[in-house]
């Protein structure tokens, strides 16, 4: 089963493949665009071990001289030093403007190449093959590129968005499990924020999401991307809309932080802030404590964690209250009015931010 899903974007637009073994619908692709003949793979060793040779060949079939980075797992991988070694790479590689860029990984490698590809000679055209469930369901789609800062994550970046995305279900079945449920966080997201029945699917579908049934894959992936793609299309530089992508992402951010990025993934910490926001909203009778504990309990089943340990209600606040989405000191929640449905809002009572933060310290 093949599905595309398309994000529109005037020039820019773009084509999502989700499916089993995308290589042909990868060389047609290729025949279809005048890239120069060679291109850089950016990997990270562990992906590289498992799919780069295949990729490696996919390129050299289709006419390419196929060129390689491979950078060590982790977060660490998205900084400038990193970046500048393969600005390096690049150079003495002759890459010129018309050299494409693959995106050969987890979300860590995608935010990294994307951001290669933004800067390298004032852009180069650059593609994504996303092998993590996370980078399937969000970060290969939208265009945010970024590398971190020693003061904060994703500081340093841009929009620019790749010339298309190929997402295999295959590849994330090498996932390492808690890797899988990360994805699963951002997946409950999309149910919160836009689609009730997606989020119905998710509750009966549990343990077949967890296993990565090809069928379930393929539905909850494509799923997710059309609601992504389709609020990046209508706000593709986050101005009001594309927030409600952050929904969790405040105080999951902050849970992140305080815990020195070691604790918690970012799936977990979302899944926490969910929570969180979903407090917020009871508390503030928008929503049903009844519609709180669907959440808490789908994500129960996925086997995410709700609380947050060795965190402080201080602590989560400072570091909110420093988030780079906090403008002019007034933090942008998204909050839920229904499962389905969200709204943003920034003028919630202090007292209300520190019951919901203190709801999901364990
Ligand atoms: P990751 O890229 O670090 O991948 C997680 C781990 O899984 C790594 O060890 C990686 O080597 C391994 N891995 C990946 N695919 C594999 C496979 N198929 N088989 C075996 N192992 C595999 O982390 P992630 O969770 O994919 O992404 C997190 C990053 O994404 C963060 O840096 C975050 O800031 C970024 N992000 C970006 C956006 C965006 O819109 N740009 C959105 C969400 C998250």
């Amino acid at each position: 089963m093949l599905e595309i899903v398309r994000t529109e974007l005037k020039e820019r637009s773009y084509d999502i493949f989700i499916g089993n073994n995308l290589d042909s619908e990868i060389k047609n692709f290729l025949g279809k665009k005048k890239y120069s003949d060679k291109v850089l793979i950016i990997s990270d060793s562990n992906v590289f071990s498992l799919y780069g040779e295949k990729y490696e060949n996919l390129f050299k079939d289709a006419g390419y001289k196929a060129k390689t980075y491979v950078v060590n797992p982790g977060e660490g991988a998205k900084s400038l030093e990193v970046a500048q070694k393969i600005y390096t790479k690049a150079i003495e590689e002759n890459l010129d403007r018309k050299s494409l860029i693959i995106a050969l990984g987890g979300g860590v490698v995608g935010d990294l190449a994307g951001f290669i590809a933004a800067t390298y000679l004032r852009g180069v055209p650059f593609i994504q093959i996303p092998t993590s469930l996370l980078a399937a369901v969000d970060s290969s789609v939208g265009g945010k590129v970024a590398v971190n800062h020693e003061l904060g994550k994703n500081l340093i970046g841009a929009f620019y968005q790749p010339d298309a995305v190929f997402i295999d279900v295959n590849l994330p079945k090498t996932l390492p499990e808690r890797e899988i449920k990360t994805g699963c966080g951002e997946i409950v997201k999309y149910g919160v924020i836009q689609d009730a029945d997606f989020f119905n699917y998710l509750e009966e579908n549990a343990d077949k999401i967890l296993n990565l049934d090809n069928d379930v894959t393929t539905k909850i992936i494509t799923t997710s991307v059309k609601i992504k793609a389709d609020v990046v299309s209508k706000d593709e530089r986050e101005g009001d809309l594309r927030r409600i992508l952050n929904f969790g992402h405040t105080v999951g951010h902050a849970v992140e932080k305080e815990t020195h990025f070691k604790a918690y993934n970012h799936g977990e910490a979302v899944a926490i802030g969910m929570v969180a926001a979903m407090k917020i909203g009871e508390k503030l009778n928008l929503i049903d404590e009844r519609d709180t504990l669907r959440v808490e309990n789908l994500l129960k089943k996925l086997q995410l964690p709700i609380k947050a340990e060795n965190v402080t209600l201080d602590g989560i606040k400072k570091s909110m209250f420093h988030d780079k989405k906090t403008i002019n000191g007034k933090i942008n929640f998204v909050l839920p009015v229904k499962i389905g449905e969200v709204i943003v809002k920034n003028d919630i009572p202090e007292e209300i931010i520190d019951e919901a933060v203190k709801y999901v310290i364990k």
